[in-house]
């Protein structure tokens, strides 16, 4: 399903597509940050002012987390807002991958309905955005071309890249991985069943910072597991993904023809 026209080919045609949700969902600018959206929307540097941990900040601090959100649950949103919290961030931007890299042999939901579950997910929060860039550029989705992206769209601000411990620990396999430590900070943050020593891992002095997290053990894998069983996914991804899962009927290719609908 298409609901979105997937029309942005660049950087900054993408932001302001990211820009045009805030303005269906409301002003997702945290009221404690100042400042508005310059004409080719871009936020003018001028807009940091506090954040929510009363602290103020040389420059805006922006967490990225990537993913493919297929579907968005918990252990990502939890995942994000204790990054925002403990690096003080003023925003989190979630950026659904295309097509990603390491999942090129397995089917992956359309983007625009993951997108869509996204944006659902995290429209109560007013730090949580969703950004359009990685699916709408065209072919596979790599990690520096988020990161380049970002980098033009934000270029004042401090980016942090939220992953998880698995992901982390592939990062040597990632393209141009030598050339990320410069565009944003890496948080890695705690996941049940994966190792959270970093020190095996060659990564450069100071990119990468490890963050304890509430342990969610989650994963968009066995949510659509259970999706296709019948089985009830409800308090594993927000209630409103739930729905859409049940509207679009996703995850239920494995089905048999008399599941009506994912339990929840
Ligand atoms: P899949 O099983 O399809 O790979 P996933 O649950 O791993 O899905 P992704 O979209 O692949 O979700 O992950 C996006 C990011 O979120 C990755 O950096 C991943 O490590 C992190 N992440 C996912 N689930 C958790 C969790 N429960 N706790 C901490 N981090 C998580
Ligand atoms: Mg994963």
């Amino acid at each position: 399903m298409s609901a979105t026209q997937n029309t942005a080919q660049t950087p900054q045609m993408a932001h302001a597509a990211h820009n045009s949700v805030r303005g269906r969902l409301g002003p997702h600018i945290p009221s404690s940050v100042g400042g508005a959206l310059a004409e080719d929307g871009r936020r003018q540097t001028l807009w940091l002012t506090e954040s929510e941990r009363g602290h103020h900040h040389a420059r805006p601090r922006i967490g990225i987390m990537g993913g493919t959100f297929d579907p968005i649950h918990m252990g990502h949103l939890v995942a994000a807002s204790e990054v925002e919290w403990k690096f003080d961030l003023d925003e989190v931007i979630f950026v659904p991958t295309g097509r990603p890299v390491f999942k090129l042999h397995q089917h992956v939901t359309d983007a625009e309905d993951r997108y869509l579950m996204t944006v659902i997910a995290t429209s109560s929060n007013p730090r949580f955005t969703v950004s359009r860039v990685d699916i709408d550029r065209p072919g596979v989705t790599y990690t520096i071309d988020t990161l380049r992206d970002m980098h033009r769209l934000y270029p004042n601000c401090d980016l942090f890249f939220i992953t998880g411990a698995d992901a982390i620990a592939e990062i040597f396999e990632w393209k141009d991985a030598d050339q990320m430590w410069d565009l944003a900070h890496f948080v890695a943050v705690t996941r049940p069943g994966y190792p959270s020593d970093l020190s095996k891992l060659k990564l450069p002095r100071g990119a990468v910072d490890m963050l304890e997290i509430p342990a969610l053990a989650i994963s968009s894998t066995d949510v659509r597991r259970r999706a296709s069983h019948g089985e009830p996914v409800r308090y594993l991804v927000p209630e409103g993904v739930v729905e859409y899962i049940n509207k679009h009927g996703l995850y239920r290719s494995h089905v048999s023809t008399d599941t009506e609908h994912v339990s929840s």
